[in-house]
């Protein structure tokens, strides 16, 4: 064989090999050509292993144009392949336009619940005034929750709240957060002052009482201290909570753990105690209970009630939130629709 006819024969493979290659469209395409021109069955290869049986002198030289086409063939496959990368991109940019001006979506900031901004505000007015929180547990016994606060085994006063007993009336779930008092006289060398927030359970149901709420419990025990104390910290408290013009009004009332006792009422947050829907006229709303610890809790837990005193107050955190934002069932805080929640 001439070697101009296989340069002749290279040029012309050179030739068809890149105009294959200007024809491919897509990186498929150029894939499928890259196969059919440099593959193991293509021409180029199929010569390539075919110079072995060349006359050896012609080896060489057949060898280097053999290589010189698949250089350009492969560099023309490569040039391609950034070209038509280069479209694609370009196509995807130009049809995946956006409209920068559209408004952005909003993500949902989330907030406090009711019951827990109140219940935050709360424990900041209590702390700030020098008390310590102290929790307890949720589960309880009889004696915590009863007995040592002085509710005997038949007394009337149990009558007042209806218990969840659990594990056979082995175990309750506390009516009130009272039985972190014990607790704490327990397990903390008087004089303290705490407050202990928390769930407590009733078996009770409508628009103003839930099964589960949420009280605060606090407590003050010391030296010499007296119903002056009490009503001093409340006053504080309720001004701190509802304003300064807020009035106080205390009434004798009954807790088998303070002797003696007494509820507190506050002028009307709404009318200004002249009287109106929310105070049902006259002018006041209860919002606590609270009195001077009774001698038998303090002997009930080794302290002499001879040398310490104290009081205690407790009110449910709901209702406060209830009066603050004007929500009337009580049942609306717990059924986490994000419609009423989103209101506070
Ligand atoms: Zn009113």
């Amino acid at each position: 064989m001439e070697k101009s006819d296989l340069r002749n024969e290279l040029d012309k493979l050179k030739a068809i090999s890149l105009a294959v290659i200007k024809e491919a469209g897509s990186t498929a395409e150029l894939e499928k050509a890259r196969v059919e021109l440099l593959g193991r069955k293509s021409e180029l290869a199929l010569r390539l292993k075919g110079l072995g049986k060349l006359p050896a002198d012609k080896r060489p030289e057949a060898g280097a144009e053999l290589n010189a086409v698949r250089e350009a063939v492969t560099s023309a496959l490569d040039d391609k392949l950034s070209a038509i990368r280069e479209k694609e991109l370009n196509e995807k940019l130009e049809n995946e336009l956006f409209d920068i001006t559209l408004p952005g979506r909003e993500t949902g900031m989330g907030h406090g619940h009711p019951v827990v901004s109140v219940m935050d505000e709360l424990i900041g007015i209590f702390t700030g005034l020098g008390f310590q929180v102290v929790e307890g547990p949720e589960v309880e016994t009889d004696e915590y929750n009863f007995k040592m606060l002085n509710f005997p085994d038949d007394h009337p006063a149990r009558d007042m709240q209806d218990t969840f007993y659990v594990q056979n009336g082995a175990r309750l779930l506390r009516t009130h957060t009272s039985p972190v008092q014990i607790h704490a006289m327990q397990n903390i060398k008087p004089p303290f002052a705490v407050i202990a927030p928390g769930r407590v359970f009733r078996l009770d149901s409508d628009v103003t009482h839930s099964p589960v709420f949420n009280q605060l419990e606090g407590f003050y025990v010391d030296r010499d201290v007296n119903f002056g104390h009490l009503k001093g910290t409340l006053e504080l408290f309720v001004h701190r909570l509802y304003g300064e013009d807020t009035k106080l009004r205390f009434r004798p009332s009954f807790f088998p753990f303070t002797e003696p006792s007494a509820e507190l009422d506050i002028s009307c947050v709404l009318c200004g105690a002249k009287g109106c829907r929310l105070c049902k006229g006259t002018g006041w709303m209860e919002i606590l209970g609270a009195g001077m610890i009774d001698p038998n809790v303090f002997t009930s837990v080794g302290l002499n009630p001879e040398e310490w005193t104290g009081f205690a107050f407790g009110f449910g955190i709901e209702r406060i939130a209830m009066l603050k934002y004007g929500i009337d069932d009580i049942r609306l805080l717990y059924e986490n629709d994000p419609r009423f929640l989103r209101q506070f």
